[in-house]
């Protein structure tokens, strides 16, 4: 991870002085970005459910309570999102950066007659009311100050059909949607608000989804990918939301941001001229 992750010790920290919230931090992609967040100079406070591993995160990786804070969020309760921004703000003393990056997946049932509604339910709350929840208390925090970065994971289904199930599908177009009215009613406030598409990386949360492990799950990522010689890590993820995070994205506002190696624009009927040396 070091190589990929983390620049040359005198390279600029791109986050300096920045307090961030990443929700669903605990574990794969927002336990990654926070260790790039911190590494490049930001606060961190990590709003997760899963409580121990969150702890034991803030005390080792992210260097304790000087740089982090850990604080237990379901965000599909207003009252613990409202009361981790609030943490964030009485910690660190602002929010720059509200990352909503806490999600659920369901498992898929391709035929839509044996879906259930509480499946779909609990799956809309955390991937769609969690995320309205972060931006509008994140909102709330940023406002004031006329400055601030939201982003929020989406995902390839928040773009092409038929990759996840029913449910999740709609959740991550959903998070599209609220990113792009959030970023022109936020705009007037020098808000950005974008969020990112990742196509399919090595995480608990898709490893029991696909039903692979480790290299498994990437060997078959990576024979369905466009783009070839590569694996998608979190740390692809992480890079992205520095760059939204961070002031070199001034001016990039309601924008989903595909980390997908050009899966999305493929279409499998369209015949690519293949290189016989290849
Ligand atoms: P993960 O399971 O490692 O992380 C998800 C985190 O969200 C966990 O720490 C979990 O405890 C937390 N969480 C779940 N429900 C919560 C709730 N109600 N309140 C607060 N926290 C909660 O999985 P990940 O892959 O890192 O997922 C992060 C985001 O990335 C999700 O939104 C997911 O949909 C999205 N995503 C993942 C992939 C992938 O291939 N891994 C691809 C595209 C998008």
């Amino acid at each position: 991870m070091a190589s990929q992750l983390m620049s040359a010790p005198t390279a600029p920290r791109r986050l300096e002085g920045k307090v961030a919230i990443i929700t669903g931090g605990a574990s794969g992609i927002g336990e990654c970005t926070a260790k790039l967040f911190v590494h490049h100079g930001a606060k961190v406070v990590i709003a997760d459910i899963q409580d121990d591993l969150g702890q034991a995160l803030c005390a080792t990786a992210l260097g304790g309570p000087i740089n982090s804070l850990y604080v237990h969020c379901d965000v599909t309760e207003e009252s613990q999102i409202k009361a981790a921004v609030e943490a964030a703000v009485k910690a660190f003393g602002k929010l720059d950066i509200m990352m909503n990056n806490a999600g659920i997946a369901d498992p898929s049932k391709p035929r839509i007659i044996d879906n259930q509604k509480e499946d779909f339910e609990r799956v809309i709350s955390v991937n769609v009311t969690g995320v309205f929840l972060g931006i509008k208390h994140a909102a709330q925090a940023m406002i004031p100050v006329k400055t601030g970065s939201i982003i929020s994971t989406a995902s390839l289904a928040s773009y092409v059909g038929g990759s996840a199930s029913h449910a999740y599908t709609c959740s991550k177009h959903a998070v599209v949607g609220l990113t792009k009215n959030a970023a022109v009613e936020l705009g007037q406030f020098g808000i950005r608000v974008n969020c990112l598409s990742p196509f399919a990386m090595v995480t608990p949360l898709a490893t029991r989804f696909v039903g692979l492990e480790g290299e498994e799950f990437e060997t078959a990522m990576n024979s369905m990918a466009n783009l070839k010689g590569v694996t998608l890590r979190t740390e692809d993820v992480a890079n992205a939301a520095l760059f939204l995070a961070s002031d070199e994205s001034r001016y990039v506002s309601g924008h989903n941001l595909l980390i997908d190696g050009g899966f999305g624009i493929t279409n499998p009927n369209i015949k690519i001229f293949e290189y016989p040396e290849n």
